[in-house]
C-alpha cells in the first residue's frame, strides 16, 4: 500500500482502534467525545500491544477522561502567537525561520503542544510559500527554515521536490530542516523518490524525528532508515518525556540505544509543554532529572538527549540542570 493510502485507512474512531487492538470498549477511562479526533495510522497500531490498555504506543493516542479537566495548563504554552510574521511563518530563534508547511498530521497525540493551534488560520497556499522565499532572500542572517507543522511530509514529494529546488536557489540558506513524525507512524513514507530528492540538494537537508518509545522502532523501520542514513541522510531524534509512556529510566535507554541502532542521533528530552487538557502527561523536573542523572550513567554521551524546556521568549531552548 503507498503512504498516501495508508493515509486514507487511519483508524479516525475509538471502536475500530480497540476492536483491532483487542480491546473492550467500554473502559470507563476512555473518553468518547474529544473535540481533538483520533487519528491512528494502521502500521502504528500494528506496533501496540494487543490486550493493553496501558499500552505505551496507546497510550499517546488514546483519548481518556482525564482530558476533560480544564485544571492547569494553557491553550498555547509556547507563546507561538506572539511569533507569528505572516500566515504560517513564525521566527522565534536567531537563523532559523519556521514554516507551518502543512496543517495536517497522519497521528494526533494527545500531548501535543499546538493541540489548541489555529491551522486553519495558517494553511499555506502557493502565494504564502512565495512569501516565504521572498522573506527568506531577503534576509542575509537567515540560514536554516525549519520545515513543521503539522508533518510538513504529509506534502506529496513533488510539491516537496519543488519546496527543496527553490530554497537551493538562496545562496546564503546552509540547512533545510525537516521536523517530522510521519515515516515513524508509516514507515511506507519513506520512498525512493523522498530519498532522492533529499539526495538532490546541494543544502544539506536534515530530519527530525519525534519517538518517544522504543517499540515504535520495529526491525523493518530499523533497516529502512539505517540504509537511508548510509547514503547520507542525517537524522535526530527528539522526544517529549512523558508520564506512563517513557518516564522511566529503562525505557529511555532503551529508547536511546534504538535511535542509534537506527542511525538515529539524540537531540532533545523535552520537558512537557504545558498544554491544557494533556495535564495528565505531566511529568515534574525534579524527576525528569533524576531520570536524566541516571541515564547519563547507562549510554554513552554520544547516545544522551538534552533535556531542554521551552521557555517563551527565551530565544532558544533552555536546558535543565
Ligand atoms: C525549539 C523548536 C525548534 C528549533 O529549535 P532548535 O533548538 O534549533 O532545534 C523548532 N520548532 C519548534 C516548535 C521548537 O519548539
Ligand atoms: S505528529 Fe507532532 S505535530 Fe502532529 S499531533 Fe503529534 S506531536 Fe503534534
Amino acid at each position: 500500500m503507498s503512504w498516501q493510502q495508508e493515509l486514507q485507512n487511519i483508524f479516525k474512531t475509538i471502536p475500530e482502534l480497540l476492536a483491532y487492538l483487542e480491546i473492550s470498549q467500554d473502559h470507563p477511562s476512555i473518553f468518547y467525545d474529544s473535540s481533538f479526533p483520533i487519528k491512528v495510522p494502521r502500521s502504528f497500531a500494528n506496533r501496540m500491544l494487543k490486550g493493553n490498555i496501558d499500552c505505551p504506543l496507546l497510550k499517546q493516542v488514546l483519548p481518556v477522561q482525564s482530558e476533560l479537566s480544564e485544571e492547569g495548563g494553557v491553550y498555547d504554552p509556547l507563546m507561538e502567537d506572539e511569533f507569528i510574521e505572516d500566515r504560517g511563518i513564525l521566527q522565534k530563534f536567531q537563523h532559523r525561520l519556521l514554516v507551518i508547511a502543512s496543517g495536517h498530521c497522519a497521528i494526533h497525540c494527545r500531548y501535543c503542544f499546538r493541540r489548541h493551534f489555529p491551522y486553519d488560520e495558517h494553511r499555506f497556499s502557493t502565494k504564502d510559500w512565495t512569501i516565504l522565499f521572498e522573506r527568506l532572500k531577503a534576509d542575509r542572517s537567515l540560514n536554516e527554515v525549519i520545515l513543521s507543522g503539522g508533518d510538513p511530509l504529509t506534502l506529496p514529494d513533488n510539491r516537496l521536490e519543488t519546496i527543496i529546488h527553490q530554497l537551493n536557489t538562496i545562496d546564503h540558506l546552509e540547512i533545510i530542516r525537516i521536523h517530522s513524525r510521519l515515516p515513524i507512524v508509516i514507515p511506507s513514507r519513506l520512498t525512493s523518490e523522498l530519498q532522492s530528492i533529499i539526495r538532490k540538494s546541494k543544502i544539506p537537508v536534515v530530519i527530525v524525528f519525534h519517538i518517544n518509545h522504543p517499540q515504535e522502532l520495529d526491525a523493518s523501520l530499523i533497516k529502512t532508515l539505517k540504509d537511508w542514513q548510509q547514503v547520507g541522510c542525517v537524522f535526530f531524534n527528539q522526544a517529549v518525556l512523558l508520564k506512563g509512556v517513557n518516564d522511566t529510566v529503562t525505557v529511555q535507554e532503551n529508547l536511546w540505544r534504538t535511535c542509534f541502532k537506527a542511525g538515529i542521533q539524540a537531540y532533545y528530552l523535552h520537558q512537557f509543554d504545558d498544554v491544557k487538557n494533556a495535564q495528565h502527561f505531566k511529568v515534574n523536573k525534579d524527576q525528569g532529572l533524576e531520570i536524566i542523572t541516571e541515564l547519563r550513567k547507562r549510554l554513552p554521551g554520544f547516545m544522551m538527549p538534552s533535556y531542554v524546556q521551552e521557555i517563551p521568549f527565551a530565544g532558544s531552548k533552555v536546558p535543565i540542570v
